[in-house]
């Protein structure tokens, strides 16, 4: 199981004695929120030792979703951010006796979007802790917090896990159907369970499976098909995600010819696709998709004219 290592190591600080402040670090999709549940889960233990022990009132008030003494703080709102009124609500909360047992859990989800006001409001919570209250943030970008409340919490930085424990995870939702085989989607994940889980899904606009269609439809030199993929491209964040993955993809090309087989892509692809890719052509492709990521940074043009600009230049560059 993922991240086995980093929940014991978490249920040791729990059954220990208790700093008031945490932060549970890593990027998105590495299982940080799932952490910080089952960290709030052991504090709140009634069995110290062996927190969780699964069998307490606490746990099973947990486990039901029915514990009175957890408190939960996410970004929301139109701006998606956490606002100074929700930190003072939070004093307030905090204010109060825990009401089943001596301590009381303060879950905050992506704390990095505390906008500054929230952050200096929350910092006075942290100087003057209430007896009881443990704060349990999370968050995926420690530099986006401010170093003085940074500097009160115990940050835990969640580790990316190996490609054999990521494959071992995501091979349950290997099927005949499935787009992708647990390995690749392992090797693409780069350690981060999320993404090996949301490739699993299979979903055909994921930039993955884009820029496989991308790729045959250059390929084949399919224009009407290289189009219909276009269109499926229709904001800056998937442009910048196709334009890495095919750059990743061209990459697995250039191994395969030097005949390294850890490949982002299915074999059977990029073997078709050599038969058209030289290595300059490939290596030309790759620089083609970078100067398309910096344009789309730099400029305020349409996104569809700037696939279509990417594409076609593709295109040219293949089959020119
Ligand atoms: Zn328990």
């Amino acid at each position: 199981m993922i991240n086995e290592a980093v929940k014991e190591k978490l249920y040791e600080t729990c059954r220990g004695k208790l700093s008031h402040a945490y932060m549970i670090c890593g990027p998105d999709g590495i299982g940080k929120r799932t952490l910080a549940r089952e960290m709030a889960k052991a504090i709140l233990c009634a069995d110290r030792e062996n927190a969780p022990c699964g069998i307490c009132r606490a746990c099973k008030a947990y486990s039901a979703g029915a514990h009175p003494d957890i408190e939960h703080l996410v970004p929301g709102g139109a701006a998606g951010d956490i606002k100074i009124g929700e930190i003072r609500r939070l004093k307030e909360v905090c204010s109060v006796t825990p009401i089943s047992g001596d301590r009381r859990v303060i879950l905050i989800d992506r704390a990095e979007k505390m906008n500054i006001n929230a952050q200096n409001a929350f910092l006075k919570l942290l100087e003057e802790p209430e007896k009881g209250n443990v704060f349990v943030l999370t968050c995926s970008n420690a530099e986006r917090i401010l170093p003085t409340v940074r500097s009160r919490c115990i940050l835990l930085t969640v580790p990316t896990s190996s490609l054999q424990e990521i494959e071992q995870a995501v091979s349950k939702y290997e099927n005949a159907s499935s787009k992708v085989t647990a390995r690749q989607a392992a090797v693409y994940s780069g350690g981060i369970i999320g993404k090996a889980l949301d490739l699993m899904a299979g979903d055909e606009k994921h930039p993955y499976f884009l820029t496989m269609q991308i790729m045959k439809a250059l390929c084949e030199d399919n224009v009407i098909e290289l189009m219909k993929v276009a269109q499926l491209i229709t904001d800056r964040t998937a442009l910048e995600q196709v334009s890495e993955g095919i750059e990743v993809f061209c990459t697995d090309v250039l191994k395969h010819i030097s005949g390294v087989d850890n490949l982002h892509f299915p074999v059977e692809n990029i073997v078709n696709a050599t038969q058209k890719l030289t290595r300059t052509k490939t290596l030309n492709i790759i620089e083609t998709a970078r100067q398309s990521v910096t344009e789309a940074q730099n400029s305020a043009a349409d996104v569809k004219m700037l696939v279509q600009k990417m594409l076609l230049s593709c295109r040219e560059e293949i089959n020119g």
